[in-house]
């Protein structure tokens, strides 16, 4: 790399940086699942900007729409006011989403980013309920602001906060990976143990797949026994789906497949489709108690998102085709994963839809294989308590040639590490 070219990140920008230590690269360009940099070499991108990109950079569909709309002078900044770009998002929303799923959800634009509309959700509940207590998972993530960071069980991430953070409430529950949904005696246990606090919490925050936890995937049965559990003890259901939805595991919402349906769900990352800072908070039409700018914030009116959101709705999930490849990728990555955790000892594979782990005993092999593709021109970070996760988040639009070379390369990079 170019000392002299990259010093300004290093000199300027505060030690906080994260992905550019273990991507050290300037970025220049990027088109479908490609990255180029400043020399003009070219990465495949298996990380999909941590889930924001799942219809690839610069998609063709999408960027016509955002060039027509600022060449139109289009509405760029409005706060909450109605315009003609939020209504058609809002419309196109209802129609190609929430209505073919029976799905009667309120929308809230809470902020630009996830955590925004993990805070949203958070302090609905707690409005709703009249109660303080959120109930999360062992390793779960749900952002950086405090509230969020408060329900976020990884402790690198506590530690950021400097101090204890406000009314944390951990609950580690350890029937998350493969355990049985009799977990849920215990669970229901604590709940009905006064001394515990817990028996009245407001509500319960899950991933359906934990991303940053390491592609921990939920079973149908234990969502559904959670699902059940929140019904029978009045507690809402916060599904998290900034990261699991707009299809990464396959249909629209992460929770689709388990059939149940959350009290409240986030989205951000893909939403806005292109790249660009959005966020929805959905919820029961009855749940809606907010009074007039109870919630307020100055940008939650990216009207070049609704643009590149809407025409991702109208463009990708008008018909099935998106989710159906989707999970045909998915498989083709799990074939791979599953042959390399039978040829190597201590790697093993867990995912869901283009959500896909491969789990190696010793974490420092997990990081040598994503920094060997980072050589070979693949970007794919890990995941995981202890980074002990290669975790591949692919652009859903992702050829199948690409995903090939893809594989290869990480195919390779486990043959080497664990050879
Ligand atoms: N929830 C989940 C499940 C996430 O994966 C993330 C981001 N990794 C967030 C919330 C926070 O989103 P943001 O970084 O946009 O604030």
């Amino acid at each position: 790399p170019d000392i002299s070219r990259t010093s300004i990140f290093e000199t300027l920008e505060s030690e906080v940086r994260s992905y550019s230590r273990s991507w050290p690269a300037v970025f220049e360009t990027a088109s479908g699942s490609w990255l180029r940099d400043e020399n003009g070499k070219d990465y495949l991108d298996f990380f999909a900007g941590a889930g924001a990109l799942n219809y690839g950079h610069n998609n063709p569909v999408l960027k016509t729409a955002l060039v027509d709309y600022i060449m139109n002078d289009g509405i760029t900044h409005s706060l909450d006011m109605h315009t003609v770009a939020k209504r058609e998002l809002l419309e196109s929303f209802e129609r190609t989403i929430l209505e073919p799923r029976g799905l009667d959800y309120k929308v809230q634009f809470p902020g630009p980013t996830g955590t925004n509309t993990v805070e949203a959700a958070l302090k609905l509940a707690r409005k709703v309920t009249g109660r303080e207590s959120i109930i999360n998972f062992t390793n779960a993530f749900h952002g950086m602001t405090l509230g969020a960071l408060s329900v976020t069980g990884n402790s690198m991430k506590r530690a950021g906060a400097g101090v204890p953070l406000v009314h944390a409430t951990p609950m580690p529950f350890d029937g998350y990976f493969d355990g049985s949904t009799e977990d849920f005696h215990w669970f229901s246990r604590v709940l009905d143990d006064s001394g515990s606090g817990l028996n009245r919490p407001a509500a319960v925050i899950v991933e359906t797949v934990q991303g940053e936890g390491g592609v921990n995937v939920a079973r149908p049965e234990w969502l559904r026994a959670l699902a059940d559990l929140c019904t029978e003890r009045g507690i809402l259901l916060i599904v998290d789906d900034v990261q699991m939805g707009c299809g990464r595991t396959g249909p629209f919402f992460s929770f689709e497949a388990a059939g149940i349906t959350p009290d409240i769900v986030t989205l951000s990352k893909s939403i806005g489709g292109y790249g660009l800072p959005l966020a929805l908070t959905l919820f029961r039409r009855e749940l809606d108690v907010w009074g007039p700018g109870e919630h307020n914030g100055t940008f939650r009116g990216n009207n070049p998102a609704f643009v590149t959101a809407r025409a991702a709705f109208d463009h990708y999930w008008s018909d099935d085709r998106l989710e159906r490849d989707t999970l045909r990728k998915g498989e083709r990555i799990r074939q791979t994963f599953m042959n390399l955790a039978t040829m190597f000892d201590g790697v093993s594979t867990r995912g869901r839809g283009l959500v896909q782990g491969l789990v190696f005993d010793d974490p420092s092999d997990a990081q040598k294989v994503c920094a060997f593709a980072f050589e070979e021109g693949l970007l794919a970070e890990t995941a995981g308590p202890s980074d002990e996760v290669v975790k591949l988040l692919p652009p859903l639009t992702i050829t199948d040639d690409e995903l090939e070379y893809g594989l290869n390369i990480i195919a390779e990079a486990t043959a080497k590490v664990c050879a």
